[in-house]
């Protein structure tokens, strides 16, 4: 099976309880085990000043469904998630990103692998590294050497 890597991501409501809810969530897909969770880590939020923070983590899956098919279980969990805050916040409640599928590299309308903005989100690499130290990131090399390129990450563990 491929190594699939999942980025999470929330900011509003309860940030860690939703991203425990999403590897539950994860956990439930069909023919889909979760084999790593990283650490929670607390991180700035980009853009507009006065975001509260992020917490982010990633999730490794053995999963034998599809990438489209899963991004679309991705989506779900995002819905289900704003749905069950019934805030009007919506995604940023949870955002779920499928960052790697393998070493496939895909760019259709729907999904693009590796996910796009992998490469310069220290949020992302860092737990990534954290659960897969030596992962390959396809088209671009070493996940470790695309964080090395960074600035230093103010990333904290989420307390
Ligand atoms: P965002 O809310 O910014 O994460 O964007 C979600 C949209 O990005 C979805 O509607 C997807 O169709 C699209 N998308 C393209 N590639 C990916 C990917 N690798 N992971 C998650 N969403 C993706």
């Amino acid at each position: 099976m491929p190594e699939v890597f999942v980025g999470l991501g929330a900011n509003l409501g309860e940030p860690a309880v939703q991203l425990r809810g999403a590897v539950q969530a994860l956990a439930a897909l069909p023919h889909t085990e979760v084999k790593k969770v990283s650490t929670f880590y607390r991180s700035s939020a980009i853009g507009p000043a006065g975001q509260p923070d992020y917490c982010n983590a990633v999730a490794q899956l053995d999963t034998a469904m599809a990438p489209e098919p899963l991004l679309d279980a991705l989506l779900a969990i995002e819905d289900a998630a704003s749905r069950v805050r019934g805030e009007r916040w919506g995604a940023r409640l949870l955002d779920l990103d499928l960052l790697l599928y393998g070493q496939m590299v895909c760019s259709t309308a729907r999904l693009t692998l590796p996910h796009p903005e992998l490469a310069f989100r220290d949020f992302v690499l860092w737990p990534l590294i954290e659960i897969a130290p030596e992962v390959q990131v396809p088209l671009l090399g070493r996940a470790r050497d695309l964080l090395d390129k960074l600035p230093t990450p103010a990333l904290s563990e989420w307390i």
